[in-house]
């Protein structure tokens, strides 16, 4: 139940994707061991993030995502395989750094908005948090939580508390209190999970406009398949591993803003394509298997017209 250990055929461009991305995962495996079972939760994965990306990483529940956003958030250590952040392997960094990594590099915002803030504490307050630990005087604090409540449109909430304030206000607080200390790299998990598709719908356009205005990468987890809809590339992620890739359309991207959320379930959105991994293995659905009649382990592979053509 293994994967075989691709490091043989390592890539030998690495230190270039390195360099060109902000994350790049290298063969991550995360093995859970209990009493008497053990759960691979990531299997080998691959997974290369750009400067500036928004991505959507979605799938079933149970198929690895949060033990995935986890581990790019300094959180958790893979068992095998490595995770390069800004060209730097992370778990290979002294724990000193590895928490620096946390403070400053990774922003989080949760589920449950009720783990993103201080119940005790009002809306701005909980966005100045994160800043009384960096040397700011108080009114810059101030201005700084103000205009990330204003960015993301809830400066009208400051002086509310988290309970008077709805699940989707709570989760817009919770995306400037994890902006407040200029992280690189946003990670959601599931933050759509525990509020109505409208007010999902409000939350995508918001990490849309934070994306497109300050450049920070954003990478969201869920398993909410409509997320797709906003975001250019959508990462499928099944059984621990990056199954297939589905890239936004150039036309549908141009009327995106024009769009209606009613006419964007209707219009074809993104095209989607298989992975090609490291050792040139491309993972087959069924679905595509029994519509080309193939039912034995054994395929013809063969190139013509300059396709790859692979049959029975
Ligand atoms: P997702 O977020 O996609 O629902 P997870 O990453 O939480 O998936 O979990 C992936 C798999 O790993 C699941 O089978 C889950 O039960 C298992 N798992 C996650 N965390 C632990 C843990 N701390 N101990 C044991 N098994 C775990
Ligand atoms: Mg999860």
């Amino acid at each position: 139940m293994y994967p075989e250990n691709n490091t043989t055929v390592e890539n030998e461009n690495i230190e270039e994707v390195k360099k060109d991305n902000i994350l790049v995962c290298d063969g991550l495996v995360k093995l859970y061991k209990t009493k008497d079972v053990e759960v691979m939760a990531l299997q080998g994965l691959e997974l290369e993030i750009g400067r500036g990306e928004l991505v959507a990483i979605i799938g079933k529940s149970g198929s690895g995502k949060s033990t995935l956003l986890n581990m790019i958030g300094g959180l958790e250590k893979p068992t095998t395989g490595k995770l390069y952040v800004d060209g730097n392997d992370l778990f290979a960094m002294p724990e000193k750094g590895l928490v620096e990594y946390r403070r400053h590099t990774v922003g989080f915002v949760w589920q449950n908005s009720g783990q993103n803030l201080f119940p005790y504490l009002t809306a701005l307050q909980n966005v100045e948090a994160p800043l009384y630990f960096e040397n700011m005087s108080q009114k810059k604090r101030k201005e700084k939580a103000l205009s990330l409540m204003k960015m993301i449109g809830i400066d009208h909430k400051a002086n509310s508390y988290p309970t008077q304030m709805s699940g989707g206000e709570q989760q817009r607080v919770a995306i400037a209190v994890a902006l407040a200390h200029d992280p690189k790299i946003l990670l959601a998990d599931e933050p759509t999970g525990a509020v109505d598709s409208k007010t999902s719908n409000m939350i995508q356009d918001i990490f849309r406009k934070i994306n497109q205005e300050t450049g920070i990468t954003i990478i969201i987890v869920t398993h909410d398949i409509s997320l797709a809809n906003k975001v250019s590339r959508v990462i499928m992620i099944a059984d621990g591993k990056i199954s297939t890739e589905k890239i936004m359309k150039e036309q549908y991207r141009q009327q995106l803003d024009k769009l209606t959320t009613e006419s964007l379930a209707e219009v074809e959105s993104h095209e989607e394509y298989s992975i090609l991994d490291k050792a040139r293995r491309v993972q087959l659905s069924q679905e595509a298997l029994e519509m080309a009649g193939i039912d034995s382990n054994k395929v013809r592979v063969e190139v013509k017209d300059g396709k790859i053509i692979i049959s029975k």
